[in-house]
């Protein structure tokens, strides 16, 4: 090793100014990056709220350049109604307290803010406060407001996240009972601001100021602490909407808490009961009024409760059946492949239940029992050397999930000699948000040897978007147009309209419910490929 210059040595062990304002600036820099990292505007001020030092967003935050800060109060800059909670969070700093982060409303400022307080416990009455805007900033649609599926995301993991420290968290809703049909009068940028407002309003109430959403038309959500005071976020956007209807006669706001997370909320269960809720709320089929709903939130829950541990029983105990039903070819009329479909020893028909698993998230798990039962039916057919192509539905709401698309694979990987015997549906595709995530679900299913089929396959505008999105192999159309297609001539020709597409992109087609020789031949005539129905044959027990 060389040995130092002796004139590094006697820099080393005698440093110059130089150097040490370079280490100064260095660690000034460090405090600074770890301060900004954390907030958006960082503020020094004495116990009385005047500004010392300022740095950061200002302007965008507070309306004015942090430059004109310093010798302005705080307070002043405050809507007057929170100054006494601001100075309350000033006290108990100054009394060497570490307050909560609070959301605030600046005069001037674009949105609430949340700030926090503290003080070095060796320089007392010099406080340092941060200011940065809640997450998520503005959504896509330019509000801070969530939609369901977002917000059933986040306040998923806000509790969880609480769980761990024993915190409980409620979720309130405000229904603004006609909001949608005064949105449709105003226009889309008025009926966006308002939106925007409504967010806002609601947002500051919220965990960490990102835990609002619009769950459904009139109906929005709020996961909080503690208690919300509903009576005056009632007001606010009562206030609010009379802007732009000032009879206020429109629009009725109704809100209500529901205690989600009482009694038998914990664990995982609460987990899943808060997602079942929100999903009750967000529902815009449920016919339930707001005060039905609180009134009956800890009857929803204990039922929900019931419901999921008997489903949970129900997929461990594998204590269900699977029928098969034939898919023809409607010109041969020759069976293409069977389609494996769910049966409850209770009798109770499928589709409830499975509805349930997908408000529940329990979805994944009830797709793979299913998957594994048909795989072990069909390798037994294969022995005895009687097997046909099966088909199996997956819930769109199973394939979004990665933890889900593992097992799936290795389960597959594990029956690999069922090479070209086992295809997949995918059902609810309505229901996929994501549809990049599907098509790469839909491709490595591909990729291990599995066709994919569109279940449900609409007429709709949406259904050429999936057709054009995702790589599948079959399209399923459904059965209500099926049903109706002798009787609706134009349904007639958007079908034979998406049969002749669906030919060109190499993409065969199966129409469902065929209950007669008719509708068969018909289905032929406009090009549809395959037939499944009580015309060809009912779901039997047997594995054919
Ligand atoms: P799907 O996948 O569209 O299945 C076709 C449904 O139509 C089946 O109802 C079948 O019994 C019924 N069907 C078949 N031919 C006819 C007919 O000619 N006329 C009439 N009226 N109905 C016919 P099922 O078995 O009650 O299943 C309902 C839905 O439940 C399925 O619709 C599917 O979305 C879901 N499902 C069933 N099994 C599973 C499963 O293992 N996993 C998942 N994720 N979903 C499943
Ligand atoms: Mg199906
Ligand atoms: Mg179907």
């Amino acid at each position: 090793m060389a040995h130092p210059a002796p004139e590094q040595a006697s820099e080393q062990s005698m440093p110059t100014f130089r150097q040490e304002a370079n280490v100064l600036r260095a660690e000034r820099d460090r405090f600074l990056g770890l301060a900004f990292a954390a907030a958006d505007l960082l503020i020094e001020a004495d116990a009385e709220g005047i500004v010392g030092f300022a740095s950061g967003a200002a302007s965008t935050l507070l309306g004015s350049p942090s430059n004109a800060l310093p010798g302005a109060s705080l307070f002043d800059l405050l809507v007057p109604e929170q100054v006494p909670a601001l100075r309350r969070l000033f006290q108990a700093a100054a009394s060497g307290l570490r307050p909560q982060p609070t959301v605030f409303h600046f005069l001037e400022g674009t949105r609430p803010l949340i700030v926090s307080i503290g003080m070095l416990p060796d320089q007392p009455g010099r406080l340092f406060v941060t200011l940065r805007a809640p997450s998520p900033a503005r959504d896509g649609d330019g509000t801070r407001l969530l939609d369901a599926r977002g917000f059933a995301r986040a306040a998923e993991a806000a509790l969880r996240q609480r769980r761990v420290e024993g915190r409980h968290v409620r979720l309130s809703v405000i229904e603004a009972g006609g909001f949608g049909a005064l949105e449709g009068k105003l226009g889309r940028a008025v009926s966006s601001e308002l939106t925007s407002e409504i967010g806002d309003i609601l947002s500051e109430r919220s965990i960490d100021g990102g835990l609002a959403g619009r769950l459904a038309g009139d109906r929005f959500g709020i996961l909080h602490e503690g208690a919300v005071d509903l009576e005056g976020v009632r007001r606010e956007i009562d206030a609010v909407l009379r802007r732009s209807d000032p009879e206020g006669a429109m629009v009725s706001i109704s809100a209500a808490t529901l205690d989600v997370l009482g009694e038998g909320g914990e664990g995982e269960a609460g987990v899943i009961a808060l997602r079942y809720a929100i999903n009750v709320v967000s529902s815009t089929r449920q016919a339930l009024s707001l005060a039905d709903l609180s009134e009956r939130s800890q009857g929803l829950l204990r039922d929900a409760m019931d419901r999921i541990l008997e489903l949970k029983t129900i997929i461990a105990a594998s204590r269900f059946d699977v029928a098969f039903q034939p898919i023809v070819d409607l010109e041969t009329r020759h069976v293409h492949h069977h389609e494996a479909l769910l049966r409850f020893s209770d009798g109770i028909g499928p589709y409830e239940r499975i509805a349930f698993a997908e408000t529940t998230g329990l979805i994944s798990d009830l797709d793979l029992a299913v998957v594994h039962r048909v795989l072990a039916r069909t390798a037994q057919a294969k022995l005895r050397g009687r097997a046909g192509m099966v088909s199996i539905n997956l819930s769109g709401r199973s394939i979004e999930q990665p933890r889900f698309l593992e097992a799936l694979h290795k389960l597959i990987a594990s029956y690999g000699f069922l090479q070209g015997l086992v295809m997949f549906e995918i059902t609810e595709s309505s229901q996929i948000t994501d549809l990049d995530a599907a098509a790469r679900a839909i491709a490595t299913l591909r990729a291990a040897g599995c066709p994919v089929c569109l279940d449900d396959f609409g007429a709709g505008a949406s259904a050429f978007q999936y057709l054009r999105a995702l790589p599948v192999d079959y399209v399923k159309i459904d059965g209500a147009y099926v049903r109706e297609v002798l009787k609706a001539p134009r349904d007639q020709l958007f079908l034979a309209a998406m049969a002749r597409l669906c030919t060109d992109l190499g993409v065969a087609t199966i129409g469902e419910m065929v209950e007669d020789e008719s509708t068969a031949r018909f289905l032929g005539d406009l090009g549809v490929r395959y037939g499944q129905g009580f015309l060809f044959g009912r779901p039997a027990p047997s594995m054919p």
